[in-house]
């Protein structure tokens, strides 16, 4: 597991470069305008070194802060290492304790709100990164006092969080309004999803690559056999038996061999109105079987694409440790962040 953002930052005694551009102005040249010794919550350093510059263009002048630290009492490496406490699951309260432990004082409304930085920072880095493989599952978290749908959208390249959504993951609409606007942003060109109908039809309807993840097929699959075993006359059980062949082995030309064998069966005879019979269903499989095939076959072809959608299911349980321990949440926005920084896992 990549850690993108979370990582700890270097902080620097003093800067050992000047700076290259005024703070208010386009001015590029400087004199140094004296320093002073700043003190800094750090998990190393007490103090840096801060040069005041006067600009040669403005004449107005500026502090400029060594590698590590800005004019905050805390240093980026405190900050980092305080979310870095949060994510892994003490409360704010609880880090703020474990820093006075080494004596530093950090209270915990900082700590909160560097946690909400970091996650602004998060979103930001994401609207730029490139993501070629999403990971999109449902899932649902406790908030004002009920269970939820949200949608998590997962880059499937490092295993980091990129979108949070209010969102039911069984309805398409409600799934492409979400999902478009970020397939552009972040140039996504293939989805890993479960089997839900809502996925195939907004994959197909945003030109998207699709791969199901396999754990889900064969899950149902493999449920709709055993029970068409106990249904179908018998000597059409060679058919499940080749199903059941195709389903395990994933060859890229099988969805040819499950037409030829819906063609086999006999066609519809029940009433529209009456329940299928057995092998009705069996044929329904068949078809369905075989019109999805590109979307459980796509890893074959695309190295990038992984065959089950495990890093995101991953990443979803980490924030659902980690919204078990959080309250308080009051906004929608507050939830979203805290959601995010819990799924990147520190690991
Ligand atoms: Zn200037």
């Amino acid at each position: 597991m990549s850690i993108v953002i979370l990582r700890l930052p270097d902080v620097k005694r003093q800067s050992e470069e000047r700076p290259r551009k005024c703070a208010y102005c386009e001015g590029e040249t400087f004199q140094r305008w004296g320093q002073v010794k700043k003190p800094v919550r750090d998990t190393r350093r007490r103090n840096v070194r801060v040069y005041r510059y006067r600009c040669c263009r403005c004449g107005r002048t500026f502090r400029y802060y060594p590698e590590g630290t800005t004019r905050a009492d805390q240093s980026e490496r405190l900050r980092v290492f305080a979310v870095i406490c949060w994510t892994l699951g003490l409360s704010f309260r609880g880090v703020s304790t474990i820093l006075s432990g080494f004596g530093i004082t950090l209270s915990q409304m900082t700590v909160w709100r560097d946690a909400q930085e970091q996650a602004e920072r998060m979103k930001k880095h994401n609207q730029w990164q490139r993501v070629r493989v999403l990971g999109v599952d449902g899932a649902y978290v406790l908030g004002w006092g009920e269970k939820r749908p949200v949608l998590v959208g997962v880059d499937l390249g490092n295993g980091q969080p990129v979108a949070l959504g209010y969102v039911d993951e069984a309805d398409p609409g409600a799934v492409r309004r979400w999902l478009e606007p970020l397939v552009q942003r972040l140039g996504v060109s293939v989805i890993v999803t479960d089997d839900l109908m809502s996925y195939h039809r907004v994959a197909e309807q945003l030109n998207l690559g699709h791969q199901v993840c396999q754990f889900h097929v064969r899950r149902w699959v493999g449920r709709a056999l055993k029970e068409l075993r106990t249904t179908v006359p018998k000597d059409w059980h060679w058919v499940l038996d080749e199903i059941e062949e195709l389903i395990e082995a994933l060859p890229p030309e099988g969805d040819r061999r499950l037409y030829a064998l819906w063609k086999r069966l006999p066609g519809r005879k029940s009433a529209p109105d009456r329940p299928r019979t057995p092998l009705e269903q069996l044929r329904n499989l068949l078809i369905r079987l075989a019109e999805q095939w590109k979307s459980y076959t796509l890893f074959d072809q695309d190295p990038e694409v992984p065959w089950t959608n495990n890093g995101t299911e991953q990443a979803i349980g980490r924030m659902k440790m980690r919204a078990r321990t959080v309250r308080g949440y009051k906004t929608w926005p507050g939830m979203e962040t805290g959601m995010m920084l819990a799924g990147t896992g520190i690991s």
